[in-house]
């Protein structure tokens, strides 16, 4: 179908989700900050819904994401949700600093959410302000994109907006605002939400609207909410297969930061491992280390229970046997986990058939790399290994134990003369496993500084564009896939944002 570009008052607004019964949200507008300016557009994001990037030129374009001008057809609301933070019920949450404009559907016929972060406060506050600052949501604009040119399901963003206004957090700090999209910003919590309150009338309503609109290949099984519970758990195991892939730690996996469609959601205080560290933890507010790197697949499997429990009342129509089918399913999870675990391995080590010892090849190979090596260097320059020219190669020596990986890499060697594979081929295979370019902290960190201490946002241009192809090798841009520099160790992010 031939796309035609579309002005703000051209969207096709198909509000669905305020369809929902009053409980599911709370309308709401958000409220402009001072001196609101334009960051960063993203034409990428515009193409999704048919949206003319010429558009981003109004002088009144960012008037109509943060209040000062409704955009037509948008009926704002605030969601409301649940969720389990920290492994802790917490009854009501909800869109406390989000609001979602209303839902576009493009010429394909897909639905894109339009929210916009850090608009003021809601109902859903719990007395914080409703604010995001600056720093944050430069994080949040540039991993999305990352997350994307990794090929890896997650929110977008349609642009950046800075401000004059400052929010207080533990020192003021300049206000912003993300317009954030995504098919569904729904989440586990949200049906967490109508199962604690009881509200089984409510849960189903939410349920159907969300394999109607999301999960059409569920919809004519006569068990549909059990269909709903598996096609989210693969979605599941394999965004977090893919997380792993890239060693991306998300930082704050409660059920409330789980989407419903299986996209990366919520950036907060996410990271990428630069040394490999199985326990890597990124959110200096997680001091158990509950979400640690090598925790994400438990969580995720918590987090499977905590949806799998609201949607108990649909499973089946008496208690007992809703609870037998949800156990079926979440007893599944280790073994899709595996399978997604294992394409990852194998994707990772350019292997083409399959062998029992691969994930321990690739579990020894991290024990060695544990606290020592860069995950994304090695990982990048294992894509040149050639069997037998071990000795020569710089592999070896981002090893302080060299010769433990000489054992390895002979291991490897043979590993792949057993599939006859031919180095040059592997190569290009593994490239597209293993990215060059990651939102490493001091990168984000460095585009912050400059946009927070001189109001340059080129920085923000020059990662988006590096971003977007993570698998390149980008001449001249070598820098960004260096390892970080000293003082990258003293960046802490945290959920103060
Ligand atoms: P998060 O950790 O960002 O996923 O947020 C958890 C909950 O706290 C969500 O309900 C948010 O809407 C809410 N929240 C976080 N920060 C703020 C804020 N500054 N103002 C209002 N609500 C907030
Ligand atoms: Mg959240």
């Amino acid at each position: 179908m031939k796309r035609s570009l579309l002005t703000l008052e051209q969207l096709q607004f198909d509000n669905g989700y305020r369809q929902l019964p009053a409980e599911f949200y709370h309308s709401v507008a958000p409220q402009p900050l001072h001196g609101s300016h334009l960051i960063s557009f993203n034409a990428a994001a515009a193409a999704l819904i048919d949206l003319d990037p010429q558009q981003a030129q109004r002088p009144d374009f960012i008037d109509h994401f943060n209040g000062a001008t409704p955009l037509a057809g948008a009926e704002p609301l605030a969601m409301c949700y649940s969720g389990h933070q920290f492994g802790v019920n917490v009854p009501r949450l909800g869109d406390g600093r989000a609001i979602l404009l209303g839902q576009v559907r493009n010429i394909e016929g897909e639905l894109w959410d339009l929210q916009v972060k850090g608009s003021g406060p809601t109902r859903y506050s719990r007395n914080a302000d409703g604010r995001a600052v600056l720093r944050s949501s430069i994080r949040e604009y540039l991993c999305g994109e990352a997350m994307h040119g990794l090929g890896i399901p997650t929110t977008r963003a349609l642009c950046l907006i800075g401000s004059n206004e400052a929010v207080y957090r533990e020192q003021p700090e300049p206000g912003a605002m993300v317009v954030r999209m995504a098919q569904s910003h729904i989440r586990f919590g949200s049906f967490e939400y109508c199962y604690y309150t009881g509200q089984h009338d409510n849960l189903r309503q939410l349920a159907d609207y969300v394999i109607d609109e999301f999960y059409p290949e569920v919809s004519d099984r006569p068990d549909r909410y059990v269909g709903l519970l598996e096609a989210v758990m693969a979605r599941t195991v394999r965004l977090i297969a893919q997380w792993q892939r890239v060693g991306f730690a998300h930082g704050v996996m409660n059920s409330d930061n789980m989407s419903i469609l299986g996209l990366t959601l919520d950036y907060g205080p996410f990271g990428f491992l630069d040394t490999y560290q199985a326990g890597f933890i990124c959110n200096h507010s997680d001091h158990q280390g509950r979400y640690a790197f090598d925790q994400q697949p438990y969580i995720g499997l918590f987090n499977m229970s905590c949806l799998a429990q609201a949607l108990l009342p649909l499973l089946a129509d008496e208690p007992q046997a809703g609870v037998e089918t949800a156990k079926a399913q979440l007893n599944r999870y280790w073994e899709l986990y595996r399978q997604e675990e294992l394409q990852v391995v194998r994707a990772k080590l350019g292997l083409q058939t399959e062998q029992d010892e691969d994930l321990n090849l690739y579990q020894t190979l991290l024990a060695l790399m544990e606290g020592q090596v860069d995950y994304t260097i090695f990982f990048r320059g294992l894509c040149d290994f050639e069997p037998g020219k071990v000795g020569a190669n710089k592999l070896r020596d981002m090893f302080p134990d060299r010769e433990a990986f000489d054992v390895w890499a002979a291991r490897y060697g043979q590993r792949l003369a057993l599939e006859q594979s031919d180095d040059a081929a592997r190569n290009l295979r593994m490239q597209q496993a293993n990215p060059k370019y990651i939102l490493r902290n001091h990168l984000a960190e460095t585009a912050i500084r400059k946009a927070e201490d001189d109001a340059d946002y080129s920085e923000i241009e020059r990662l988006l564009t590096l971003l977007r192809h993570p698998y390149d090798e980008q001449p001249g841009h070598e820098r960004y896939a260096d390892l970080p520099p000293e003082w990258a160790q003293s960046i802490s992010v945290s959920c103060s944002s």
